[in-house]
């Protein structure tokens, strides 16, 4: 029984394993995508709109194949899906700031899950029918970067499950 009920979990959270996935390198550290990244910022709210090949010179690898790829991590290998530090969540393509650990919960698919962006603007949606699925996709509001996806089995109050790649997370601990 708990063999099935895990499997459902597992199931539900309806993220495909895409051929092309990447493994989070355990040496990438938090703040690695700000390196070399004019665009990075964590005050700057610009849209920005750059092409992919100018993304492509300033975001380390992995970041890049999410961001502008759609790519997925692998489930249970992110810095994040565990994680539980009080702080801010950041882009770590452009330092849009996405999420508070406030509305972080425990989910069992194995991505970094909250109930709510930071701000209503801090993402936005496109409709996802990829990989034979109808699904919301969850991009940066600032940089357009695919972040995951959102679905409608979270808890409340808002009953929203944003599913993110922990690679496209900046965490940056609150002071006290
Ligand atoms: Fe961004």
């Amino acid at each position: 029984m708990l063999f099935i009920t895990s499997l459902l979990l597992i199931l539900s959270c309806q993220q495909p394993i895409a051929s092309n996935e990447i493994i989070n390198s355990p040496d990438s550290t938090m703040n690695s995508s700000k390196t070399g990244n004019p665009y990075y910022s964590r005050t700057d709210t610009t849209k920005l709109e750059l092409t992919d090949a100018e993304w492509q010179k300033v975001l380390p690898d992995d970041v890049y194949h999410i961001a502008r790829n759609k790519g997925t991590e692998r489930a249970f290998t992110g810095k994040f899906w565990d994680f539980e530090g009080l702080g801010n969540y950041y882009c770590a393509a452009c330092g849009n700031a996405l999420f508070k650990s406030d509305s972080k919960f425990a989910s069992s698919c194995g991505w970094p899950s909250f109930y709510e962006s930071l701000r209503p603007t801090s993402v936005r949606y496109e409709s996802d029918n990829s990989y034979g699925m109808r699904r919301i996709e969850v991009l940066c509001g600032r940089c357009d970067g695919h972040l995951g996806h959102i679905f409608d089995d979270g808890p409340p109050p808002t009953g929203k499950r944003f599913c993110m790649n922990s690679i496209m997370l900046d965490f940056e601990p609150e002071t006290k």
